[in-house]
């Protein structure tokens, strides 16, 4: 739940933000909201119960606990000057009458979820940001709902019907000014960050009204004389290198509207560079069979892995430990790009073979499928004999079967013969 403008410690938590300074420039503006749910914990509970609406309530940890604090407070309490994250002792101080409620986390749990669908009736390039806040790029919606305030507004006035909630929406061309944006008015209101004036729209605000200036680091900005977000644009870029190092620079290529992250969905994996699979055995492999089988067991789920990401391997290594630790790597390129475990695991014992392994005692084996492209792309630039062809496709499609049991039934629900009770795995 985000709690004011303090958020100065999620810079590392958020890698789509690392980068943005090496993306280059996209040449069309997008259309980014991010919609944050006003002061969720205590709005669904008021949803559910419209009588604490009638007088000051506050949501917080343990009540009988003195070192309980405030997680989220109704319109009464806040006029009573009750803040989030203060503690009960001196919310009671301010409002002796207020009514304190404990958390109702699965509530809160399914109303985000019933948020989330909500909009996805908009676009699938939705980006939670902690249980009540969500970036959305709904550039490509534009045509079928109409410009971003429009498509704001809309998903705000249905969550507000259909679920009793408030939230406010930042629209500009960034996640950062989107949820700068969102900060800016409440309860229950659009602001919009234009990408052409958005310099007279924030940058008279105070620095740690941009994500990720946290207190110390507003503190660092004001010690040199950067008080407001357009000082920060305007910075020496040396100086601020000298004082917060690249995360300076970072902070003010957000304040010159420079950031790039793209709105990443939930479940989202980064292409793999590499797909490995290792392991140390519950005995040393002994025999040929013990490395055959170990070999087969290994470029199974390194083959699954490949065809989940849609990728082949052109090349594959093999790394060997010895039981006195000395360590071993070989890598050899295949002849076509492949995602079938029966050719990685045939050119991996064809590694082991060549170096006179497949008779000496390994302690852990791993296999790497490397070099990787896009499955269709491989294909394409193979010209393969008809009968080569007809040969993988059918091991192409008794493979991706098997994935599809386990992706149903679990990873033991099908595998080799050889792996059931093997004492090596089990
Ligand atoms: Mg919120």
């Amino acid at each position: 739940m985000y709690m004011g403008p303090d958020h100065g410690g999620q810079i590392m938590k958020n890698s789509n933000f690392k980068s943005t300074s090496n993306r280059s420039a996209p040449t069309k503006y997008r259309t980014i909201l991010h919609i944050d749910a006003n002061s969720f914990f205590a709005t669904c509970e008021t949803a559910l119960h419209p009588e604490y609406n009638l007088v000051p309530m506050a949501v917080c940890g343990s009540a009988e606990d003195r070192h309980g604090i405030v997680l989220a407070t109704n319109a009464l309490a806040k006029k009573y000057g009750v803040k989030t994250a203060e503690t009960l002792w001196s919310a009671k101080q301010k409002c002796p009458n207020l009514l304190l409620v404990r958390p109702t986390y699965g509530l809160y749990e399914e109303i985000s979820r019933k948020m989330n669908r909500i909009f996805y009736d908009y676009t699938d390039l939705v980006e939670p940001f902690g249980i009540d806040e969500s970036w959305l790029d709904v550039t490509a919606s534009k045509k079928l709902f109409g410009g971003g305030k429009a498509i704001a507004d809309a998903i705000r006035g249905r969550i507000k019907q259909e679920l009793g909630i408030t939230v406010s929406v930042g629209v500009s061309f960034n996640k950062v000014f989107a949820k700068l944006g969102s900060d800016l008015k409440k309860p229950d209101a659009t602001t919009i960050i234009p990408p052409q004036s958005f310099a007279s729209v924030i940058w008279d605000l105070p620095v740690n009204y941009l994500l990720f200036v946290g207190p110390s680091c507003a503190r660092t900005l004001n010690r040199i004389g950067i008080k407001t977000i357009g000082d920060l644009a305007c910075a020496n870029p040396t100086t601020l290198k000298e004082y917060l190092g690249k995360t300076g620079v970072m902070l003010q290529n957000f304040a010159a509207g420079q950031d790039y992250a793209p709105v990443t969905p939930m479940g989202y994996e980064p292409t793999p560079k590499s797909v490995s699979n290792g392991m140390t055995f519950r005995a040393n492999l002994a025999t040929p069979q013990d490395i055959s089988f170990a070999v087969t067991y290994l470029s199974m789920s390194v083959a699954e892995r490949l065809r989940k990401h849609g990728l082949c391997c052109n090349t594959v290594a093999v790394t060997i430990r010895t039981p006195n630790q000395q360590s071993f790597n070989r890598q050899a390129p295949l002849n076509h790009a492949t995602c079938l475990y029966s050719e990685i695991s045939k050119k991996a014992l064809d590694i082991i073979a060549e170096n006179q392994y497949m008779h000496k005692e390994i302690y852990s084996l791993t296999v790497h499928a490397e070099k990787l492209s896009p499955a269709e792309d491989s294909f394409q630039q193979q010209l393969f004999a008809d009968d080569w062809e007809l040969n993988y496709k059918k091991h192409y499609s008794l493979e991706s079967a098997v994935d599809s049991i386990r992706a149903r039934f679990g990873r033991t629900a099908i595998g080799i013969a050889s792996a059931v009770k093997n004492p090596l795995i089990v």
